[in-house]
C-alpha cells in the first residue's frame, strides 16, 4: 500500500534516491512484509490515465517474466496525502546497477564507481543476456512486445553481474492506460528512445517496432566493446567504424576492455581483435539504416553465442 511505501523508503528522502530517469524517480526501499530489498520507480508523469486501466496493465507486466529481465514485482497506486494521484512500480533490486555506470565510470560519483573495467567475457555474457532478453520479448512473448527505449542505464547487472534489461513495457503501460498523457509523454520523454540509441526510423515519425529496438542494441553493442557514447567519432553515422573493420582495429579499441588478464581469457592462438572485429560486424548488421536490412534478435543472440564459443 503507499503508507507501507512511505515507511519502507523513508517517505522517499533524499537519502535512498538511487537514480532519476526519463519516468520519474528510483529509490532504494525495504519491504518491511517480505524483508525484501527492492527498487521503486516512483512514476512523474504529466497526467494520469485511470487507475483501474493502470493496474490492470500492471498486472498484465508481471507475467512477463526471463532471467534476463528485471522482475516487476509490485505496482502501486494511490492518492498521497497533499490529493496528488502516485504511481509506482515496485521492481526486484540490482545490487552492481546499470551497465552505463561500468562503461563509463569517470562519470558518476566516486560512491557508486565500480571498482574495476569489465573484462571482454563479462562483456560479451551481458551482450548475450541483453539479446536473450530481447528475443524473448520480440519473438517468444504471446504477442511481440517492443522495449522501445534500450539503452546501457536500462541494463542492470544482479549480484553475480548478469544482466537484466528494465523498463520494457513501460511504452505500453503509458499507451495503454492512458492515451492522452501518452501523446504527451511522446514528444517529452523517453517512449520515443533516446537520442543516439533511437532507430533512424522514429526521428520521420514511424512507430517504434521490434526492429528499432535491434537498431539500439546494435548501438549498445558497439558502445560496450568501443568504450564510447554513440555520439563519438566511432559510429557518427556507422562510417568510421565500418571503415575500421576493413582494416586493421586501432590499438584504442582495446583500451575498452580489461587488460589485466592475460589475453583476456582468450583460447590461445584467438586474437581479441579478431573477436572485437566479429562483434563489431554484428553490432553494424544490426544497425543497417533499412530496418527490414537489420538482423532479427535469434540471428544475434546466435552469432554472438558462436562467437563466445568460438573464442573462449
Ligand atoms: P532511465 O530512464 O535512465 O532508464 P530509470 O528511471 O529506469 O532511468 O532508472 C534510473 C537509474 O536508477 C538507473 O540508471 C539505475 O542506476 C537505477 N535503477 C533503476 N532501477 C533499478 C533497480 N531495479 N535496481 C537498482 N537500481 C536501479
Amino acid at each position: 500500500s503507499y503508507g507501507d511505501l512511505q515507511n519502507a523508503t523513508n517517505g522517499f528522502s533524499s537519502s535512498n534516491l538511487i537514480g532519476s530517469g526519463s519516468f520519474g524517480k528510483v529509490y532504494k526501499a525495504l519491504l518491511p512484509t517480505e524483508n525484501k530489498v527492492v527498487a521503486v520507480k516512483v512514476l512523474n508523469l504529466e497526467r494520469h490515465g485511470a487507475m483501474k486501466s493502470f493496474m490492470a496493465e500492471c498486472e498484465s507486466l508481471k507475467d512477463i517474466r526471463h532471467r534476463n529481465l528485471v522482475k516487476l514485482l509490485t505496482a502501486c497506486s494511490s492518492i498521497d496525502f497533499q490529493g496528488n494521484d502516485f504511481r509506482a512500480l515496485i521492481y526486484e533490486f540490482m545490487p552492481n546497477g546499470s551497465l552505463d555506470m561500468w562503461l563509463h565510470p569517470e562519470e558518476v560519483e566516486e560512491s557508486v564507481m565500480p571498482s574495476r573495467k569489465l573484462t571482454l567475457l563479462e562483456r560479451l555474457n551481458i551482450a548475450i543476456d541483453v539479446a536473450s532478453a530481447l528475443e524473448y520479448l520480440h519473438i517468444h512473448c504471446h504477442e511481440p512486445i517492443a522495449h522501445c527505449d534500450l539503452k546501457p542505464s536500462n541494463v542492470l547487472l544482479d549480484g553475480d553481474l548478469t544482466a537484466h534489461v528494465s523498463d520494457f513495457g513501460l511504452a505500453r503501460l503509458l499507451l495503454k492506460s492512458d492515451q492522452g498523457s501518452f501523446l504527451n509523454q511522446f514528444s517529452s520523454a523517453g517512449v520515443r528512445g533516446t537520442i543516439g540509441y533511437a532507430a533512424p526510423e522514429y526521428g520521420m515519425g514511424v512507430q517504434p517496432s521490434t526492429n528499432g529496438d535491434v537498431y539500439s542494441f546494435g548501438v549498445l553493442l558497439l558502445e560496450m566493446f568501443t568504450g564510447k557514447r554513440p555520439t563519438n567519432e566511432f559510429f557518427v553515422g556507422n562510417f568510421t567504424l565500418r571503415s575500421y573493420i576493413n582494416s586493421s582495429l586501432p590499438e584504442q579499441v582495446l583500451d575498452a576492455v580489461d587488460g589485466s588478464l592475460p589475453n583476456n581469457g582468450l583460447r590461445v592462438g584467438f586474437p581479441i581483435a579478431e573477436c572485437l572485429r566479429l562483434v563489431f560486424e554484428v553490432g553494424l548488421r544490426c544497425c543497417e539504416e533499412s530496418p527490414t536490412n537489420r538482423l532479427a534478435m535469434n540471428e544475434v543472440l546466435k552469432e554472438l553465442v558462436s562467437i563466445k564459443e568460438r573464442f573462449f
